[in-house]
């Protein structure tokens, strides 16, 4: 906070979920506006900065964690998710295994990095990307997805598509909202 009230953010934002649900072609679209058909996962941590303009006294810059090629472990170090503010869990709506893995995550997540003294969780939004897709594969009704966020801890949910880019800075800004309430 500097002295004519103008304010900079720097958020670590962790994006996760299984392979090939999306995770790199989210931060790409939402960062560089573009998207492939063809992301390598490459081993290893890749990070990508997205400033936002909140508003005319208030710039949030948010830090994306995207991981490759460890997914399939399921989890990653607490090393990995030291001083995040937030999170992003993806799942492809056409495979219904990574939906179940959902909650493998948050678990990781909650039982590797709070806020504060008391402990809080970080605030998670849960991506149905692929949307463009249809869903076919993926029988959930708004309703339950609501009634599974309640449940799970997350602060919502948003149907995305890198491809043809919905929702994304949605979800982002749904996201920051509750980070910047919350500091
Ligand atoms: P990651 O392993 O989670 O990083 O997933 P990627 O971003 O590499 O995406 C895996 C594959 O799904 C790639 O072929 C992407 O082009 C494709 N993909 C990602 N998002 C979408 C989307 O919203 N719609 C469609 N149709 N394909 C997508
Ligand atoms: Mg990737």
């Amino acid at each position: 906070v500097e002295d004519d009230g103008y304010n900079e953010y720097l958020y670590k934002i962790l994006v996760v979920g299984d392979i090939g649900t999306g995770k790199t072609s989210i931060i790409k679209r939402f960062v560089h506006n573009i998207f492939s058909m063809h992301y390598k996962s490459t081993i290893g941590v890749d990070f990508a900065l997205k400033v936002l303009n909140w508003d005319p006294r208030t710039e949030v810059r948010l830090q994306l964690w995207d991981i490759a090629g460890q997914e399939r472990f399921g989890s990653m170090t607490r090393v990995y998710y030291k001083e995040a503010v937030g999170a992003m869990i993806t799942f492809d709506v056409t495979r219904a295994s990574t939906f179940e893995a959902v909650s493998k995550w948050k678990a990781d997540i909650d039982s590797k990095v709070t806020i504060g003294a008391e402990e809080k969780p970080i605030p998670v939004v849960l991506l149905a990307n692929k949307c463009d897709l249809g869903k076919e594969g993926f029988i959930k009704t708004a309703n339950e997805m609501d009634k599974y966020c309640k449940d799970n801890g997350f602060i919502g949910w948003f149907e995305t598509s890198a491809k043809e880019n919905l929702n994304i800075e949605k979800a982002a800004r749904f996201l920051v909202e509750h980070i910047l309430k919350s500091d």
